[in-house]
């Protein structure tokens, strides 16, 4: 079974989003429910489920991905920020779809809830 997640659908342009960055490999846009000023999804356009399902070949792609963090932060004027990929249900994943959220502009306390 192979059901599209709504990143697939943004990624289409089926579904509106706020892009702050696009190439190639990848999708930056603003989450729909922020939970900071600044709440990024930075997705790869080729479907990966979740980090379980990275295969050796993507080791690029995550790298590509890596890059376009930092870069989108400061396109963004934030020099500190979390990055978090939830995985699994338990851990808060809700969209089976590979994502980073890039959270910035407040104070994060530790350990996450
Ligand atoms: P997860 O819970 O899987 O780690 O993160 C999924 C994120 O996608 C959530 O933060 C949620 O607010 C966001 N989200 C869900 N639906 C949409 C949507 O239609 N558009 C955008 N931009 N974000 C979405």
């Amino acid at each position: 079974m192979n059901i599209d997640t709504i990143f697939e659908k943004i990624i289409r342009r089926e579904i509106p989003a706020k892009i702050v960055y696009e190439d190639d490999f990848c999708l930056a846009f603003h989450d729909i429910q922020p939970q900071a000023p600044i709440h990024i999804l930075l997705i790869p356009k080729k479907k990966i489920q979740d980090l379980f399902s990275l295969q050796k070949e993507d080791q690029a792609l995550i790298g590509h991905l890596m890059e376009c963090i930092p870069e989108i932060a400061k396109k963004l004027g934030i020099r500190e920020f979390r990055l978090i990929s939830n995985c699994g249900s338990s851990a808060g994943q809700s969209i089976f779809y590979l994502h980073f959220h890039l959270l910035g502009g407040r104070e994060f306390s530790w350990p996450p809830g």
